[in-house]
């Protein structure tokens, strides 16, 4: 029997709601998938409003230390940024005192769902977005601050730059480690996951030493370290080339491409304010954030989560669609390996949805379903789950 230990943080509002009813579903994937063979053993970590109730820290020591020195993975519901200023996003926290570098959304349709789209079953891309640097490195001065002024002024005398001196000022640091080594994961996800492509999106066109730079190294990267299984669209050999084509697309055009060409695209690398951007563009054209899984992943430590937030006016009210941190439950068992579970996962989501028993969410995409709660939809999904 092979065991493997989840650290889950339920997270506020809906968040309990979600945990709760996400846990089986992973379960009795396992169990269908394995018989017995391998199980999941959870062990939770108190995190938001519980920890701040039970310890009076919404972080407390206790769960910071069994991230850093216990954790392979860790499935965590949404937290409520408490409002005030001055309080730093939970989240945001534990991606930066973690590294977790890289930010993986799937993106994929589930049949039954309705879009804004005519062909959303062709939207199949896995967006890795750069989760540490760029415009969101938090590096930002007020118009008018004496911080902006004087780096204007600075900037003025020192390189003769010609900065209106009453603008707000941001900076965007891009680097070549943090460039190569989310490149470096999304080239390895491709080969593991036998992908056909990974595509470079920047808008290295304007911004040539930060976004165009993303590009360059992560063009380097591929030749130096994945020379055999990777090759440029220039040098493919065209019908019948079987290595990874390394795509290249300025963002703007991307754009276009994932609503015209989606199918043309498998796996996006790309830089922070981009990849925010590119994954719940891509997310609307499947239906929506709802069905949309997230993972933040570093070198040490993979906490996979819903890309939803708690949704405090619906907490308590068992109505939320637990779907995004099943999905995100999927890719952690991926994550681990556990390939036969996830699809047994992807499979009885779609089953469910088919047979038009879903949360209120779903139900106003789809003429004639009948709403379910938060809890029953996932009872619906683990019933689902054998005979796949
Ligand atoms: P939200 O995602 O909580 O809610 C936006 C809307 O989306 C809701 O009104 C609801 O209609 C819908 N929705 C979202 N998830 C749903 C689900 N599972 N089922 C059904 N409907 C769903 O976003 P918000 O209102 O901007 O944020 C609320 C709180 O969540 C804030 O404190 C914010 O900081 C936090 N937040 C946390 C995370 C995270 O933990 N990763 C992410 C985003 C927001």
């Amino acid at each position: 029997m092979e065991s493997r230990t989840v650290y889950y943080l339920e997270g506020d509002g809906i968040g309990p709601e979600v945990s709760a009813a996400a846990r089986p579903v992973l379960d009795e994937a396992v169990r269908s998938a394995y018989s017995g063979e391998k199980e999941l053993t959870w062990q939770e970590l108190l995190a938001g409003e519980k920890a701040y109730s039970a310890t009076g820290s919404y972080l407390p020591r206790e769960t910071l230390n069994a991230l850093r020195d216990d954790a392979e993975v860790a499935l965590k519901g949404p937290l409520t940024t408490p409002v005030g200023s001055g309080f730093r996003s939970l989240n945001v926290t534990l991606r930066q005192t973690f590294d977790l570098y890289a930010c993986i959304r799937p993106v994929r349709y589930f049949k039954g769902i309705q879009t804004p789209v005519k062909r959303p079953q062709d939207v199949d891309i896995v967006v890795f977005r750069e989760n540490t640097e760029d415009v969101y490195a938090g590096i930002e001065w007020e118009a008018g601050s004496p911080e902006a002024k004087g780096l204007i002024e600075f900037m003025r005398e020192r390189y003769q730059t010609d900065v209106d001196p009453e603008s707000a000022i941001g900076i965007k640091p891009i680097t070549e480690q943090g460039s190569k080594r989310l490149v470096r994961r999304a080239i390895r996800f491709a080969l593991q996951q036998k992908r056909p492509s990974v595509t470079l999106m920047h808008k290295g066109n304007i911004m040539k030493f930060t976004e165009g730079a993303f590009c360059s190294w992560g063009f380097e990267l591929a030749r130096e370290e994945f020379g055999d299984s990777c090759v440029s669209e220039d040098e493919a050999r065209g019908e019948g080339e079987d290595r990874i084509l390394i795509k290249d697309r300025i963002a703007d055009n991307m754009f276009q491409q994932v609503l015209t060409r989606p199918s043309e695209y498998s796996v996006v690398a790309t830089t922070n304010l981009n990849g925010d951007y590119i994954s719940d563009a891509l997310a609307a054209q499947v239906g929506g954030l709802g069905l949309a899984p997230g993972a933040n992943v570093g070198d040490d430590l993979a906490v996979f989560e819903a890309t939803h937030g708690s949704v405090p006016k619906r907490a308590g009210t068992n109505s939320a669609n637990p779907s995004s941190l099943i999905l995100s439950g999927a890719l952690m068992l991926e994550h681990l390996g556990w390939f036969e579970a996830s699809a047994k996962i992807y499979r009885a989501l779609e089953r469910t949805i088919q047979k038009g028993r879903v949360t209120y969410d779903l139900a106003r995409l789809m003429q004639g379903a009948e709403t379910v709660g938060c809890k029953e939809f996932a009872e619906l999904i683990a019933e689902n789950m054998d005979g796949n």
